[in-house]
């Protein structure tokens, strides 16, 4: 439903005197002349004039055109769109943590600390790992404030020509960028034809930089939703010759009580609290990126910290350590979506958050098994949390993955990740999650084999989809070269 009446811009409904308010006058007393000059507008804010109504209808008809988790199947793989109990949003919301100041004293938010606290700590017993900062604001902000980490640590040792970062040629793109914003350069490192590392390659990189390597960034499962196999003998390698394992954790889910990135001999990790751990996300945030370091590493950890003191049974705040390799933001990162975590946590307690892996696992095996006879699977066995379909497997019909995707939005269901990783043509990365039922999975089978069998006998209608949504088929490559990012028709004209 577009409904014209209601505009696509509200700046489009305004209209000269209309208000969706009724305030007091306001005595001369308190005209904006007490208003330093400096600090007053010379000219209209230029807002829009609506009654109210029209607002509220305004914003409801726009909702009605955006899809998420709470409309319908959502399996944009590596972006864990899993379901996010409305519980959580209850407890990230709660008044009396919503209403601190960052500022107000120790004493006064002990209870604000102690879930910062138990959270940190929680994350460092589900990862193997000793110690966790909650103080970054994405996956990608943890990823710089551990690589910081990492420079710290090679630094306090006085060996700091360690500046090159190993990045397997299939990693989220996050991860070299990542390296570029801490000051060092990539040594990329080649892909099997599964997309796990290839090991050859990787020791024919170190032999070739070993004293200059500060760390291993890997990704597990890989971006393919493939564990990798052969993590002990690349930590060994790794270690051997000075340097660090990074854990790009974003993709925690599969992990969840089933293996440890610690245990298998990384040193620091980030954890995307907005993915496994019930923040919902896609509008581009609040996020949370966590960074968890093994024993040994805690120093270089940035501030502030939350330290607990178990004599008085008190939590204090730490904001200067020598070894520290500083702060990465305000306070303490988003707390909303730590409060949001630690209430998913608790209320899934030790034995059920074992389930969350297995369960996100299967359903994407059941998938794949479920629908490989008429999409193209590139690589076969078993895959994690998520997996990828290179397109239709009868390529004659001229159908493609963005054809599938617009497609789906007609059934009702969101589209896949498509045209990533970049290792095939027509990628398409499904993760259903754990959260999905069998009937929503099983119905989405029917759809996606519903899709194949229009692309044979009218493809045509798979071409040209979306038919049912408001907006039809947009110019991806117009909207990227031309973007019309602001409204400047002059207001109430
Ligand atoms: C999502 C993701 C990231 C980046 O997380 P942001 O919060 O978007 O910055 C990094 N690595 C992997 C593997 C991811 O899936």
């Amino acid at each position: 439903m577009n409904n014209k009446l209601y505009g696509n811009l509200i700046f489009e409904l305004s209209k000269s005197g209309r208000k969706g308010y009724s305030l007091p006058e306001y005595a001369s007393e308190h005209s904006t002349a007490e208003l330093p000059q400096a600090l007053r507008r010379s000219e209209e804010a230029g807002l829009p004039e609506c009654d109210e109504l029209t607002v509220v209808r305004h914003y409801t008809n726009l909702s009605h055109n955006n899809f998420g988790v709470d409309d319908g199947f959502y399996p944009l793989g590596s972006c864990t769109m899993k379901y996010n109990p409305a519980l959580n949003e209850e407890v990230g919301t709660l008044e009396e943590f919503a209403a601190l100041h960052p500022q107000q004293s120790t004493t006064s938010c002990q209870g604000a600390l102690l879930v910062y606290y138990n959270l940190q700590k929680s994350l460092a017993e589900l990862t193997g790992l000793s110690r966790f900062t909650l103080n970054p604001c994405a996956g990608a902000h943890g990823e710089l404030t551990g690589l910081m980490i990492i420079r710290a640590y090679h630094d306090s040792r006085g060996d700091d020509k360690r500046r090159k970062v190993l990045i397997p040629d299939s990693a989220h793109g996050t991860n070299p960028a990542s390296a570029a914003v801490c000051g060092m350069d990539v040594v990329e490192v080649k892909s099997l034809d599964d997309g796990t590392v290839d090991v050859d390659d990787l020791k024919a990189k170190i032999a070739e930089h070993a004293d200059e390597v500060a760390a291993m960034m890997m990704t597990n499962p890989n971006t393919l939703g493939i564990f990798e196999r052969n993590i002990p003998a690349i930590a060994q390698m790794v270690h051997e010759c000075g340097a660090l394992m990074y854990y790009d954790g974003a993709n925690l889910n599969p992990m969840l009580g089933v293996a440890r990135p610690g245990d298998m001999g990384f040193d620091v990790m980030h954890i995307n609290l907005h993915k496994t751990f019930s923040t919902p996300h896609g509008g581009g945030g609040p996020g949370s990126g966590p960074v968890g370091v093994r024993k040994g590493l805690e120093d270089f950890l940035p501030t502030p910290r939350v330290e607990y003191d178990e004599q008085s049974d008190t939590f204090t705040i730490a904001t200067d350590d020598e070894k520290s390799m500083g702060s990465v933001g305000n306070f303490f990162g988003n707390f909303g979506v730590v409060l949001k975590a630690y209430a998913w946590l608790c209320s899934l307690g030790k034995e059920h958050i074992k389930e969350v892996g297995p369960l996100a696992t299967l359903n994407a095996n059941y998938i794949k098994q479920q629908l490989k006879d008429v999409y193209e699977l590139p690589i076969e066995g078993v895959c994690k949390h998520e997996f990828v379909f290179d397109g239709l497997k009868d390529k004659s019909t001229g159908v493609t993955t963005m054809d599938v995707a617009k497609r789906l939005l007609d059934y009702g269901y969101h589209a896949p990740t498509i045209y990533f990783p970049l290792l095939f043509h027509e990628a398409m990365m499904i993760e259903p999650t754990e959260s999905e039922s069998k009937e929503t999975i099983d119905s989405f089978i029917e759809v996606m084999r519903t899709i194949a069998r229009e692309a044979k006998e009218q493809p045509e209608l798979v071409k040209t989809a979306p038919h049912t949504t408001p907006i039809g088929r947009v110019d991806d490559v117009l909207a990227a070269k031309q973007p019309v990012l602001t409204y400047t028709k002059m207001v109430n004209s």
